[in-house]
């Protein structure tokens, strides 16, 4: 998979994703990931890429041009027109789903605004869809953009060390994952619950679930709600005598 990000701050996002997991995956080939830098298609040559809103009001807009010019240069004629998300306030919500979904795409551009946003028109000219991460406004889409490419990334194969280690995790299938830990077996005088240390692989994926369940249903009610329990589910909260 290729990722562009679009962006007035390509070093930002270049470090960011150039450490750890996905820095790792990048160098193995498994994804790339490309920051451009929009002042590049300023077209002046004071690299001005904003003006001020017509109707008046605070802040600066990014302007059309750079951002179109920008998103054209990454593909020539005959190319399928890469998928571009512009990441908003005003978007929808970002979610593990989407990740997954976004995550099965050859080509993904992610475009970050800045100031007080960018010119309508060229989100209604080029823009696929419209990314929030959540109801509250950030200074530029870089933090987004470098959420979105995270999440993104981790789901593609090969990038984490088992496919095993997202199916099992909080929000992929519904519920949220349940308590980890790791040596020593006491700290602080708790206890690692004994199950874990009993090495009965049946026992502790019993557990497990339980725990996700309640966990669930205790901390994010509203996910709990549209769980649905599968026959499973019940027999094994029957067995053992937890009612829901
Ligand atoms: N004036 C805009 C509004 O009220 O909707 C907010 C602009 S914000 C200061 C600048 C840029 O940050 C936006 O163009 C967008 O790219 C990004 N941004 C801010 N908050 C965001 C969020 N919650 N999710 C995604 N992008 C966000």
């Amino acid at each position: 998979m290729r990722i562009d990000i679009l962006t007035l701050f390509p070093e930002m996002c270049e470090r960011v994703l150039s450490e750890s997991i996905i820095g790792r995956a990048q160098k193995a080939g498994k994804v790339k990931i490309v920051c451009t830098d929009i002042r590049d298609f300023s077209g002046n040559k004071h690299n001005k890429v904003d003006d001020m809103p017509y109707g008046g009001g605070m802040g600066m807009i990014m302007a059309a041009d750079p951002i179109y010019n920008c998103f054209n240069s990454l593909y020539s004629e005959g190319e399928q027109k890469p998928h571009l998300i512009y990441m908003s306030p005003k978007g929808k919500k970002f979610d593990q789903q989407k990740a997954v979904e976004l995550s099965r795409l050859d080509r993904l551009v992610l475009l970050c605004g800045h100031y007080e946003g960018i010119d309508q028109r060229v989100i209604d000219e080029i823009v696929d869809e419209e990314l929030s991460i959540g109801d509250f406004v950030l200074t530029g889409g870089e933090l987004p953009a470098l959420v979105v490419a995270d999440a993104v990334c981790r789901m593609l194969p090969g990038v984490l060390s088992d496919d095993i280690c997202f199916e099992e995790e909080s929000h992929f299938a519904g519920l949220l994952e349940y308590p980890q830990y790791t040596r020593p077996a006491i700290w602080n005088s708790r206890e690692v619950p004994e199950v874990l240390l009993s090495g009965n692989h049946a026992k502790i994926d019993e557990w497990r679930k339980i725990q996700s369940i309640l966990i669930t249903k205790a901390k994010r009610p509203d996910m709990f709600e549209s769980y649905i329990l599968s026959e499973k589910d019940k027999k094994l909260l029957k067995k053992h005598n937890i009612e829901i």
